[in-house]
């Protein structure tokens, strides 16, 4: 979509043409039969004043009220369901952006502003736009016919009325225009409080822990109010049109009744016209009430749509659907290299500068560094989920610039280090990356990830559910669920974040025994945070600030690494004064 929002709009409705014009041929015929009941009307009480009782016209007068109903039901049920209709449309629009967009683009956006447009402006655009514009278009031929008929019976009396309603239609539509400039105020603080709310159940532990209810609940009610006053400030206006239309009508009574009450006794119109003339100016009230209060409803849809324009024309990373990872041979010797990566992920502040390393086909590379030394970065980057600035990225000799995504993310497998464990069962969960599986697989990587004996104990097995968001795991079996979630797509290279958490005995040695299972089949790069993960690495590198400072074994790096001695003393202390590894 390109263009503003209301080209947006516009856009959207499109492809529903077919039904809008039939919702408005319909609207057009009830129209039609409750245009001509004023004339039955008016020719009735002319019939009744003499002569035979009209039962024709009476019956034609009925006729007419069954059609009206009857083809306005249809133009509503029409227009309801293209309303839903392009609800679902964006929304499916929206689901793929949302998934297919780029890391990049994800960490600008606050994710309960991004739920708030997908629920909130997507219900917002469905009557905003089909019901109002479909409304709208109804209302004006209402208006224009019945003006025309007003000026085929008394030139005159038209005229006087036309101009009266001018003004109302003056200050209607700037009204209309004030809605939608408020409506996208409104949706914006509602979008900050999703991202609010969003925060705080995101960090409900940290809340309790810091006795902070009472102020992140300030919080919220403030972000609340902020919409409640935003919404009052819609509300206001919308309010304030239908008084301003209804002045422009009163007054259009009050001259036409005096203007008809002059030209009756000077014998200009008889009564049965001027009957007729009144009748069709009461029955324009209502469709030029609802004209108005369609184009304050219209642009609050177009104000919706603006702010789903952002998310439905985000970038997406590039798309191949249906991309399967071929199945090659593993390759032999090197399997990764990095070549002088450098990466900044704001313009200007470069957390890799310039890493170069290589990693053997089989074994353990453990990579360790201080804090915020760039480790997972360049798991990220090897990823392709962010995109390196400069340097290469060669997995198995070809650069992962020219790797489809799918491919290279089934080659390369990552274990994160927190929350890999979704919501559902922990089947659902190990076949997650590999759902075509079989039943061999699963046993074979349940195994290997040394989860057989935890599985047994379960009541229900592989069938257990996980609590939401992993809570029910401990932070050793949630790394291993994603193990074997990652050993089942059988990767190249199996990266891995370690968990940094205190590990009972027992977890520690399983996850070390299906590291070296692993290991015997794949190359698994290790960012450590475990000495005995650095002891038994075939490969160790050391990063420092973005780089790499040195390479080499434990003993190598003991003798030569001050900085890697001063890690071993420092990080891995616990577990040297356990007593867990001796060196
Ligand atoms: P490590 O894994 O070695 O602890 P990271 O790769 O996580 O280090 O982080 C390296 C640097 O990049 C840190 O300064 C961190 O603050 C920054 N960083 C990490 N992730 C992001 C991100 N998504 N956006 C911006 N800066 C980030």
């Amino acid at each position: 979509m390109k263009g503003g929002p209301l080209h947006g709009a516009l856009a959207l409705l499109r492809p529903h043409r077919t039904s809008l014009v039939v919702a408005l041929g319909l609207g057009v015929a009830a129209t039609g039969a409750s245009l001509s009941q004023p004339v039955v009307i008016g020719s009735l009480i002319g019939g009744m004043s003499g002569g035979p009782f009209p039962t024709t016209t009476l019956l034609l007068l009925v006729a007419l009220f069954v059609v009206e109903g009857a083809v306005a039901a249809a133009q509503a049920l029409i227009v309801g369901r293209t309303g839903s209709r392009i609800v679902l449309g964006v929304r499916e629009t929206i689901v793929h952006r949302l998934l297919r967009g780029r890391m990049s683009d994800h960490q600008e956006r606050r994710r309960g502003d991004t739920m708030a447009r997908m629920l909130s402006d997507t219900s917002l655009i469905s009557g905003a736009l089909t019901q109002s514009l479909a409304g709208m278009l109804l209302a004006a031929v209402t208006v224009i016919g019945a003006v025309a008929l007003m000026v085929i019976i008394d030139p005159v009396l038209a005229g006087v009325t036309a101009l009266c309603l001018l003004v109302a239609a003056v200050a209607g539509l700037t009204l209309a225009r004030w809605v939608r400039r408020a409506t996208v105020d409104l949706q914006g603080r509602v979008g900050d409080f999703g991202a609010a709310v969003e925060r705080a159940l995101a960090g409900l532990s940290t809340i309790k822990i810091s006795r902070a209810e009472d102020r992140e609940a300030a919080r919220l009610t403030a972000h609340a109010g902020d919409a409640y006053r935003a919404q009052q400030r819609v509300v206001r206006l919308v309010a304030a049109l239908l008084p301003a239309v209804n002045l422009g009508l009163q007054a259009s009574y009050a001259v036409v009744f005096v203007v008809g009450a002059l030209r009756l006794s000077s014998g200009a119109l008889s009564l049965g016209t001027f009957t007729a003339f009144l009748l069709y100016l009461f029955y324009m009230v209502t469709p030029l009430v609802n004209f108005f209060a369609s184009a304050a409803q219209f642009q609050q849809g177009v104000a919706s749509v603006a702010r789903l324009q952002e998310i439905m024309t985000l970038p997406a990373e590039e798309e191949r659907p249906g991309a399967v990872a071929p199945v090659a041979p593993r390759p032999e010797g090197e399997i990764l290299r990095l070549d002088d990566v450098w990466f900044a992920y704001q313009p200007g502040r470069h957390v890799l500068r310039g890493v170069s390393f290589s990693v053997p086909a089989r074994g353990v590379t453990a990579i360790v560094g201080p804090s915020g030394a760039g480790k997972s970065t360049i798991f990220s980057l090897i990823e392709r989920l962010w995109e390196a600035d400069d340097g290469a990225i060669m997995l198995g000799g070809r650069n992962v610039r020219d790797i489809d995504l799918a491919e290279l993310r089934a080659r390369v497998g990552y274990v994160e280090q927190h929350a890999p464990v979704m919501d559902g069962t922990i089947r659902e969960n190990l076949l997650y990356a590999a759902p075509d599986a079989t039943e061999a697989e699963l046993e074979h990587a349940i195994e290997a990830a040394n989860l057989n004996r935890w599985i047994d104990g379960l009541e229900d097995g592989l069938d257990g559910q996980v609590g939401e968001e992993g809570a029910e795991l401990s932070g050793g079996q949630r790394q291993r669920v994603a193990i074997g979630r990652m050993i089942l797509t059988r990767p190249d290279v199996l990266l891995m974040d370690e968990v940094t958490a205190h590990l009972d005995a027992e977890s520690e040695q399983a996850l070390r025994d299906s590291i070296k299972v692993q290991a015997a089949e794949r190359a698994v790069v290790v960012i450590a945070h475990r000495l005995s993960t650095v002891v038994d690495a075939d490969k160790i590198i050391v990063v420092e600030d973005g780089r790499v400072r040195g390479e080499g074994t434990h003993d190598s790096l003991m003798a030569s690494d001050d900085l890697y001695r001063r890690l071993v003393h420092t990080q891995f202390a616990p577990e040297l004064t356990e007593g867990k590894v001796r060196r």
